[in-house]
């Protein structure tokens, strides 16, 4: 059997990135990954503007003495968004917003806490150095700044950071084509009544649900008998489009499991089988120009081996660089039981104590119980070659992809 960093090896090896690329609207970019480089079109910001609320000043004006000198007269105003047409001349001042242009000849914003103002005159406490308070004309982003590059994914930070710059339109690359279908006389979708020995598809709902995360299109070909004409049928409408074609169930050794076999009449099969648990039965090969992941049908299995072997396969096809997890050390409360032999995965959750990641598998790790993901933050990764681990013992652990990570997470 192989294992699963042998597994991924010759994956990446498969996965060929998608070259086409497309010019969207920024609005309908999250999420899209950028097929170029994009250089910032102007400064921002685009003048030399206040910091603060405060007052402008002249040069000449900086080191007054509060004691002996005469104020500042106040001559005008400049509000964000407008701005004051004249230069400023030593002995004034001009009232100014944060975010306001600063009038040509100012030399520093004292802010309007330092100040002490009669009518429209002004006297400082404090007087501030040259240049403070003001953002100068591209210190936040220069012109001609690299801002992404292609292989970057966009998200609302880097978004924002083009719309600061005017941007309107990027080139991304085109959405990856995944079709997908579940195998299984047993299934049946939600909507309809289950008949006798009958259960409800929920693998394609996880699996839709999965890829969506990612910048695809998906086409659904539904839930399929155990038939291996219809699986062929299937297959052959898939790869008529779809750069990825994922299925679940019927890659194991039963009577019923004609996957991987209609998979490797109408394409060919580059590997079946990993020490991998839970997930064991994973087969890949290729059909057409398709890029086939068989999964197996326990609904944890589903899971782990989309999230292992086809989640990365997408980000590799979309020109992301290759990553690797989000892999963190924790303290391992309670005992993980284990056979050497294949890396397991199991549910976990863990927790922040001040600065001590502390993690608890998520009860029974039979595969197929959804219910183990319903609450977990996270993967224990147990290595082939252990007995199982004690309490106390420090484990790996991979960060979920969800938002139950978000910073307000208790
Ligand atoms: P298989 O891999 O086809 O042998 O299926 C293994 C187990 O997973 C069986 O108990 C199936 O009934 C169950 N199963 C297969 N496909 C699905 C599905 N789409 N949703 C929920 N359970 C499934
Ligand atoms: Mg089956």
């Amino acid at each position: 059997m192989l294992n699963v960093d042998d597994a991924l090896r010759k994956l990446s090896d498969l996965a060929l990135p998608v070259l086409d690329s497309e010019a969207i609207p920024l609005s309908a970019s999250n999420g899209r990954v950028v097929a170029s480089i994009i250089e910032a079109p102007m400064d921002v910001p685009p003048f030399d503007a206040s910091a603060m609320d405060g007052y402008a000043l002249h040069a000449h004006d900086l080191d007054l003495d509060l004691n002996q000198d005469q104020g500042l007269t106040v001559v005008g105003e400049s509000k964000a968004g407008h701005v004051y047409q004249d230069p400023l001349v030593p002995g004034t001042t001009v009232r100014i917003f944060t975010g306001a242009p600063i009038p040509n000849g100012t030399a520093a914003v004292v802010i309007q806490e330092d100040i002490e103002r009669n009518g429209d005159q002004i006297r400082f406490r404090v007087s501030p150095e040259i240049g403070e308070n003001i953002r100068s004309q591209g210190h936040d982003i220069a012109k001609m700044q690299l801002l992404a590059k292609s292989g970057d994914r966009l998200d609302a930070y880097k978004i924002s950071l083009l719309a600061a710059c005017g941007v309107t339109e990027v080139t991304a690359v085109r959405r990856i084509r995944v079709a997908l279908f579940s195998t299984g006389d047993e299934l049946t979708d939600p909507g309809s009544p289950l008949g006798p020995g009958q259960i409800y598809d929920a693998n394609r709902t996880a699996l839709r649900e999965l890829v969506s995360e990612r910048p695809v299109e998906v086409l659904d070909l539904g839930a399929l008998p155990d038939d291996p004409q219809a699986i062929s049928r299937a297959l052959q409408t898939a790869v008529e489009t779809a750069d990825v074609v994922i299925t679940s169930g019927g890659v194991s050794v039963g009577d019923a499991d004609y996957v991987k076999d209609v998979v490797a009449q109408v394409g060919s099969l580059d590997f079946w089988k990993i020490a991998l648990k839970p997930g064991k039965p994973l087969a890949v090969g290729r059909v057409g120009n398709a890029l086939f992941f068989g999964l197996p049908g326990n609904p944890v299995s589903t899971i782990i081996t989309y999230l292992l072997f086809v989640a990365p396969t997408i980000d590799r096809l979309c020109g992301m660089p290759d990553s690797t997890p989000h892999q963190l050390p924790a303290i391992l409360q309670g005992t993980i039981e284990h056979h050497r032999g294949r890396r397991e995965y199991v549910r976990g959750i863990f927790r922040i104590n001040g600065n001590r990641i502390t993690v608890s598998p998520n009860g029974d790790q039979s595969s197929n119980r959804l219910t183990s993901f319903a609450n977990a933050n996270c993967l224990i990764v147990v290595p082939e070659r252990t007995d199982g681990i004690k309490p106390g013992s420090i484990v790996d652990i991979l960060l979920l992809p969800t938002d139950r990570a978000h910073i307000w997470t208790g």
